[in-house]
């Protein structure tokens, strides 16, 4: 079976500007290799907002600071009359590996539909950027049509039009459990991802289903990693509020120790 190196995302959302950014970034890097994390074993990424990412790029190249960079979202464009936006062209440029597509917030503030996200795929994939693709179920979707139904439509639909082999992340995020406490079960999140899978398998092949990391997300803790990681489906995990605070963010990252 092939080993797929976790993957350990911390999505700052709209905090921290781009000197809080360096201190953070610098105190993270200063804590894991106190701590000797070997730092094969977990990719670390951070997603910090636009304004930040130039700044943390300069960082992470200076210090040799072995994190992966990533951005919140991207266009569905690559360049033009789009007053506000940011190309995944950019992106590429200052080095960003990966870019969040699809995250719940944006599909509930921002009114991004399956179409957008699928679009916004593209886009990424365009400029060579990952795409991490979130997909999940609100609290009345989990009622209505159980668990899977809505993250699989999510995730068919993001995945049209890709090309077999392509790389993807996908972060399962039960939008009730994002900045709630009320993380998923492991068993749940398992079972999610398992699925989630067939559904890569279905659009972009099996050998690229076997490669695919698939995080869990949802009010991750350092007290609750351990047991998503144990699942055979689930690759890492998508974290939020607990990305910004260092110690918490180490202890995720050392989930095995
Ligand atoms: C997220 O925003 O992707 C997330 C999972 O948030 P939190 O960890 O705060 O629940």
């Amino acid at each position: 079976a092939v080993t797929r190196t976790p993957l350990i995302a911390g999505n700052w959302k709209m905090n921290l500007d781009h000197l809080q950014a360096v201190a953070l970034v610098q105190k993270l890097h200063w804590t894991l290799k106190d701590a000797k994390h070997d730092a094969d074993s977990v990719e670390v990424a951070v997603f910090p907002p636009f304004t930040d990412v130039r700044t943390v790029q300069t960082l992470l190249d200076a210090d040799k600071i072995p994190f992966a960079l990533g951005a919140q979202d991207l266009s569905a464009h690559d360049s033009g009359a789009y007053t506000g936006e940011v190309s995944g062209a950019f992106l590429a440029k200052l080095d960003c590996r990966y870019v969040i597509i699809g995250h719940s917030e944006r599909r509930e503030y921002h009114a991004e539909t399956d179409e957008v996200v699928a679009a916004k795929v593209q886009a990424a994939l365009r400029h060579s950027l990952v795409p991490v693709i979130c997909v999940g179920e609100t609290a009345e979707d989990l009622q209505t049509h159980g668990a899977s139904a809505v993250p699989v439509a999510q995730l068919t639909a993001a995945l049209a039009g890709v090309a077999a082999g392509t790389e993807v992340v996908v972060a399962y995020e039960p939008v009730w459990a994002i900045g709630s406490g009320q993380a998923a079960t492991p068993e749940q999140a398992q079972d999610v991802c398992a699925t989630l899978r067939e559904v890569v398998a279905e659009s972009i092949g099996a050998d690229a289903a076997e490669r695919t990391r698939i995080l869990y997300g949802g009010s991750v803790k350092s007290g609750n990693i351990a047991g998503f990681m144990r699942q055979p489906d689930v690759d890492g995990a998508l974290v939020g509020g607990a990305s910004l605070v260092v110690d918490e963010f180490a202890a995720i990252i050392r989930y095995q120790k």
